[in-house]
Formats: C-alpha cells, sequence, structure tokens
C-alpha cells in the first residue's frame, strides 16, 4: 500500500486514544462507529452500510480488539509492580469484589475484563506472570479474539440482505487486493462505492458530483427501455452505454451467461488493469449519463 494511503488506514485505525484502557472497555461498539464513520466518509459510502462491510472490505482489526490488548498488557505491566503499590492494591482489590454477585460490571475494570478474555476461554493468560509464557499466551489469545470477531463479521456479511451480491465479490479476508494497488484514490473511491451500494438503490460521487440513480421509475432515463435503471442495468444493459462497455468490460464479461454472475465478476477486482477499465468506464458512463439528463 503507498504511504500515503497507510497513512490515511492508519488514521481511520487512531480511533483508540490515549488510557483507552481505563475507559473504552465499556463503549468500544460506540468507538467501532467513529472509526466506520472516516471510513464512509472518506470513499463516499453511504451511511446504512452496516459496520462489518466497512471492516471486512477495508480489512480493519475491531476497536474492542485494540482495547483488550492495551487492557491485558496494563493489567500484566501493574502485577509486576510492588505490592505496596496503589495500583496494584486497587486492581487486587477489584479482582476479589468480581466474584461477588453484587459487584456492578460497570463499576468493576477486572471484571470488565475477565468479560473479555471469558468470549475465548482465555482468562488464565491474567495469572500468567513469567515473561516469555505471558509473551506466547498474549499473541495467541489476541490472534483467538481477533479471529472470533472477524468469523462474527464474515457471518453477518454472509446473512445480510443489505448487499447479497458482496459476499461473492468478497474475498472475505482482512483487507481487499484492490485498494492496495499502486492507484490515484479516486480509482479506489468509485470502485468502492460500486461495490458497497446497494444495488437497487443507490448514489455515486465522482468527481464532487453526486449520480443519483433513479431506480424507482420503470422506464430507464438514460435509454428509455423498461428496465429500472439499476447497478445491473448501468454495468451490462444500458443501450447508451454500449460504446463503453465494449470498449473497457466485454472482455470481462464475454464468456459468462448470467447476468448476475457478469456484475459480481467485474467488481471482483484483483488487478491493476481491470481496476482501470472499470474506472474509465464508470467515468465515461457518467459523463454521457449526465449529458443525457441535462437535454
Ligand atoms: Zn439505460
Amino acid at each position: 500500500m503507498a504511504g500515503g494511503k497507510k497513512i490515511l488506514f492508519k488514521r481511520g485505525g487512531d480511533c483508540r486514544n490515549e488510557c483507552a484502557e481505563i475507559w473504552a472497555p465499556l463503549y468500544c461498539s460506540k468507538l467501532e462507529c467513529v472509526q466506520t464513520r472516516y471510513f464512509k466518509s472518506i470513499f463516499h459510502w453511504p451511511r446504512n452500510v452496516p459496520n462489518h462491510y466497512v471492516r471486512i472490505e477495508v480489512g480493519l482489526e475491531s476497536i474492542e480488539t485494540e482495547v483488550l490488548k492495551k487492557m491485558v498488557r496494563w493489567w500484566h505491566k501493574v502485577q509486576l509492580m510492588d505490592g505496596n503499590r496503589l495500583p496494584k492494591i486497587c486492581l487486587n482489590i477489584l479482582k476479589s469484589l468480581s466474584n461477588d454477585r453484587i459487584s456492578m460490571v460497570k463499576f468493576n475494570w477486572y471484571t470488565q475484563l475477565k468479560g473479555k478474555l471469558d468470549s475465548i476461554d482465555a482468562v488464565s493468560l491474567l495469572n500468567t506472570s513469567e515473561m516469555s509464557q505471558f509473551k506466547d499466551e498474549f499473541s495467541s489469545s489476541i490472534l483467538k479474539f481477533q479471529n472470533n470477531k472477524f468469523s462474527l463479521d464474515i457471518n453477518a456479511v454472509l446473512h445480510s440482505n443489505y448487499n447479497p451480491d458482496f459476499r461473492k465479490i468478497s474475498s472475505l479476508t482482512l483487507c481487499e487486493q484492490y485498494l492496495s494497488l499502486r492507484v490515484p484514490i479516486i480509482k479506489h473511491k468509485l470502485i468502492s462505492q460500486m461495490r458497497l451500494c446497494q444495488p437497487r438503490s443507490f448514489q455515486i460521487t465522482s468527481s464532487g458530483f453526486r449520480n443519483s440513480f433513479q431506480t424507482d421509475i420503470s422506464n430507464c432515463p438514460i435509454c428509455s427501455i423498461p428496465e429500472r435503471e439499476d447497478l445491473q442495468h448501468f454495468l451490462l444493459k444500458c443501450l447508451r452505454l454500449q460504446s463503453y462497455r465494449d470498449k473497457y468490460l466485454n472482455k470481462y464479461i464475454s464468456s459468462i451467461s448470467d447476468v448476475d454472475v457478469q456484475v459480481q465478476a467485474l467488481l471482483d477486482v484483483a488487478d491493476i488493469n481491470k481496476l482501470n477499465d472499470l474506472f474509465y468506464f464508470i467515468t465515461s458512463a457518467f459523463k454521457m449519463r449526465n449529458f443525457v439528463l441535462s437535454l
């Protein structure tokens, strides 16, 4: 990934503020919204894109994983302190209170930490004091927690009605290959909007102009044939865009007969030539579309 984009992605992940291990355990879901909204804003994705789509597309680690890392490190650091140090005394009191049924989770930091580790059956990590053993257990536990969160996101995408095509065009791994291609970010923005839109109701922002597709009208406003102007019509069927389609897209779909699979084949982008072809088709099509709409 190019340097500028690395910074961009790092900034998106930098919702983890100072001392998050202390105050953030109960607010991870709210922090998650801040992080995903940042990427929605950068890439012009709709506000209603589910957060698990954003994390899968960009390859984001969940905020909760980051917070858990900080919590465990801080716990371990305090455990290495002398027994008369105030942080150690306080945490040990919280630990003893955590077994008390009337102890409220929101007032007990240790219970919050234990609860997170309980989900991956790794509470024993908190009792490990030997450094090399701690490092090994820490790495494996965090990986386990991360994989658990990632599998929840994948499961949510697989059962989502927001965009049924996405599960077929996504690699369902951490970060899509096209986002690491060395091209201007404007191309990433355009392609990613196509991938993350709702196919039957969407807007695409290109060069600062918002292109709204009129999917509620039974005839396409561009070529006038009796079809809704949805994503499939735009990419494969609109008659006014046929010359651009012949030039840029047909080589990728000519051997495929099913139209749904054709859309998926176009939006599953892994190499720079295909990304450029798709980008030039979309920008040319938008120019033609805006010209026809202005008549
Ligand atoms: Zn049309």
